[in-house]
């Protein structure tokens, strides 16, 4: 007998989507900032409680975005972790920063934020902590050590979206935060993304930088009478298809995570008895995390060869990943950024990930399976 194909993602539908964009294409609204715009906004400035949230291309253009804002010139140092997405510091390179590396935590993945501080030089600007799979970084220490020396924080939100961190939501701690609604993410619009905004000083300005760096925004409130060009800038907003898309998404988010979560909580619970034998480790909440079910990972030991296990899964149907290279490795990584310290965590751990299956309808009967292949696998070796 044959077994399904297991497969790493399925994107979920709510099943309004093509209602609201139908809608838009009946009204002939398609520039950016429409209706549903507006809608995504208020929707995120609500659940966010930050005091302007923006929709851009993409968590991407939302980093790009924050890179302009903070005003980051050539030379300027941003600390951050090697082990995450290449946006997170290609967004300041394009300015002509330099990424600094420090090494991640072995519980969270997460940037270490005991290794921040020794990080820091006179041309140090921003930290830019990336929430790992939506478990959110340790933010009180990380907004102490930024006060202390007077550096700016953009979250690097974009697995984030629905995620806290001592009852705060994610994204609205630093200074800027930046989501993803990229089809691999939990709330998607195909390519998509946004900017949170979390200082009134910076609301005015942001927009600016998102309407090709015009005051647009402004005309469009009815607050001037015609709109110049104000400043550096680009097109960073969606059009309102794209909108439309998301709001059918914004509007199911709760339930998207709750969901999540409990597909998230079958394999822990599948899973432990493996970790209990040595044979892997699972991922570790902190407490005052709450997390997103963004992602399931396990971390294989040492010895283990990834390639292996991830060709055993395959061989049965099912599909597994793995990521990131860390930046430092990389070849623009090593031309562009600068390690501060030891990378060992970071080598470590993502020599040792194996992301499984998790998405909107997969079946407890699927995880068994994915368990029970893994479970050999990893006995067998
Ligand atoms: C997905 C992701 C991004 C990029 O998001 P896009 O919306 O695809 O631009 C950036 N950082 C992290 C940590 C991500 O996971």
């Amino acid at each position: 007998m044959c077994n399904d194909i297991i497969p790493f993602n399925r994107p979920y539908m709510t099943g309004k989507e093509l209602h609201f964009i139908s809608e838009s294409h009946h009204k002939g609204q398609l520039s950016g900032d429409g209706r549903f715009t507006s809608f995504c906004h208020k929707w995120l400035e609500h659940t966010t409680g930050s005091k302007s949230a923006l929709l851009t291309n993409s968590c991407t253009a939302a980093l790009e975005m924050a890179a302009l804002l903070l005003e980051i010139q050539p030379g300027d140092e941003v600390i951050m972790p090697s082990y995450t997405f290449v946006s997170t510091a290609n967004a300041f390179v394009l300015r002509g920063a330099v990424p600094v590396f420090v090494d991640i935590r072995p519980d969270t993945l997460n940037i270490d934020e005991k290794l921040i501080e020794d990080a820091i030089t006179s041309r140090t600007r921003a930290i830019v902590p990336v929430h790992y799979a939506g478990v959110a970084c340790e933010m009180d220490k990380i907004m102490a050590i930024a006060c202390r020396h007077g550096l700016l924080v953009v979250e690097d939100a974009a697995q984030g979206v629905m995620a806290s961190y001592k009852g705060k939501v994610l994204g609205s701690i630093g200074d800027l935060g930046a989501y993803s609604f990229h089809e691999t993410k939990n709330v998607i619009s195909g390519e998509g993304g946004a900017l949170l905004v979390n200082r009134e000083d910076f609301v005015r300005h942001a927009e600016i930088i998102r309407e090709k760096g015009t005051d647009r925004s402004r005309f469009f409130r009815g607050e001037v009478d015609k709109y110049t060009w104000q400043s550096t800038g680009s097109s960073f907003l969606p059009g309102e298809l794209i909108a439309a898309f998301l709001w059918a998404q914004l509007q199911e988010a709760d339930s998207i995570t709750q969901r999540r979560l409990s597909s998230w909580d079958f394999y822990h619970q599948l899973l432990e008895p493996l970790e209990t034998e040595g044979l892997l480790r699972r991922p570790i909440i902190p407490a005052e995390c709450q997390h997103n079910a963004h992602m399931y990972y396990i971390l294989l030991p040492d010895h283990q060869d990834r390639q292996a296990v991830i060709n055993g899964l395959k061989a049965q149907q099912i599909s597994t990943v793995f990521h990131y290279v860390p930046l430092h490795s990389s070849p623009a990584g090593q031309r562009l950024g600068r390690v501060h310290g030891d990378m060992a965590m970071t080598d470590s751990l993502s020599d040792r990930i194996i992301r499984l299956p998790l998405w909107i309808g997969i079946s407890q009967t699927q995880q068994e399976r994915v368990t029970e292949v893994l479970t050999s696998l990893l006995k067998s070796s």
